[in-house]
């Protein structure tokens, strides 16, 4: 089943949380809405939910408004960053609460209810762990049965607010993995919010980057990572180091450096911000034909799979390089070093002002 968001707004007093925000979720694919905290990623799942409403806007599932329908009638599962289980109920009676509460002629038979835990229950991998109550279990394993217990009423779509965002990195990732591999398999159309850019790309099939209450962008993780329509997404998305420029015959300059442009159909005379990923930078001793700007090393970190260097510029800024380890054993770099960057790829925006 699709969601669509079409035009919504949310304001909290004078406070404009949502503008105009408009957004599609195919049926059966795992969306991301990333953003950093604050920028409306919770209200939008709420209004998505049912638990909130818009001040303008609609809310189609499958096409159909929801505006008028009953919260019940929505069949949202919802998993929190704190889903506090019921403490005195097993993980069993967890995730068989909302089938029990149903009323009477919606209520599944006894034998029916325990068929239907017990395949959830294989589904996240608690089978094992039935009899056991929250406080026996570890923080993976309590949002694991979180999920079990959103999914145990068939919702017709699951929404997860940084569902992962209490545990530590470790479990998180090899939640992520789960979380990844179980959609795969129930293909319930999903809404997934996090403010963790590696978790979004590596969950979702699309994602929607939010900033101040809009979507800025919106679409597969390489598309917003390789092509990010604004300097807010390409920061967002992984460390990156800026340069202030100017453009000259559709060159752009930082400090007294050339460096060859991508594609050069901007106005000479033009201010440029350019970004270059850390990973898109590297390091010479000597000065190469390409663009290039001079730097000193300040510090050399090579306990990873990469080799992070810390380098000044010749004017003062500091610049992160990561380069592969043969290439640092290459290069026999040292702390104090005076060395040459070079970009190999690289991003301009131009600021729409004359010097
Ligand atoms: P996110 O989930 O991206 O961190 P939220 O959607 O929770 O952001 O909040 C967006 C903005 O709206 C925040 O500045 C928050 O303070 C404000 N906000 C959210 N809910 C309310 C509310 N009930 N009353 C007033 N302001 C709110
Ligand atoms: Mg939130």
């Amino acid at each position: 089943m699709s969601i669509e968001v079409r035009n919504v707004t949310k304001q909290f007093g004078e406070f404009t949380a949502l503008r105009d925000v408009s957004l599609t979720v195919p049926a059966g694919e795992l969306v991301a809405l990333l953003g950093p905290s604050g920028s409306g990623k919770t209200t939008l799942l709420r209004i998505i939910a049912g638990l909130e409403t818009a001040d303008s806007g609609a809310i189609l599932f499958h096409g159909e408004d929801t505006t008028d329908q009953k919260l019940r009638d929505r069949k949202v599962g919802f998993v929190f960053q704190h889903y506090a289980l019921f403490r005195h109920m097993t993980v069993f009676e967890n995730v068989a609460f909302g089938l029990r509460v149903r009323p009477r002629r919606d209520r599944p038979g006894k034998q029916e209810i325990r068929d239907r835990v017990m395949k959830l229950l294989n589904l996240v991998q608690l089978q094992s762990l039935a009899h056991r109550y929250p406080s026996e279990l570890s923080g993976g394993q309590r949002q694991r049965v979180a999920l079990a217990r959103a999914l145990a009423v068939e919702p017709r779509v699951l929404l997860l607010d940084e569902p992962f965002g209490a545990l530590d990195a470790k479990v998180r990732k090899e939640l992520r993995r789960w979380l990844r591999r179980l959609h795969d398999e129930i293909h319930i159309t999903s809404v997934f919010v996090t403010h963790d850019q590696e978790e979004a790309l590596e969950v979702a099939d699309r994602v929607a980057v939010m900033n101040e209450g809009r979507v800025e962008q919106e679409g597969t993780p390489e598309e917003v990572y390789h092509s990010p329509r604004t300097p807010f997404i390409l920061n967002f998305l992984g460390n990156v180091n800026l340069f202030h420029g100017r453009m000259e015959n559709g060159r752009a300059y930082i400090g007294n450096s050339s460096l060859e442009l991508p594609a050069a159909a901007f106005q000479d005379n033009q201010t440029a911000t350019v970004f270059i990923r850390p990973h898109l930078l590297d390091i010479h001793h000597q000065p190469t034909e390409s663009g290039n700007f001079p730097a000193h090393v300040a510090h050399i970190n090579a306990a990873g799979p990469l080799v992070r260097v810390e380098l000044v510029s010749e004017w003062g800024d500091p610049v992160e390089v990561e380069i592969s380890q043969d290439r640092y054993r290459f290069l026999a770099l040292k702390e104090n070093d005076k060395v040459f960057v070079t970009p190999k790829e690289m991003k301009v925006f131009v600021e729409d002002y004359v010097i």
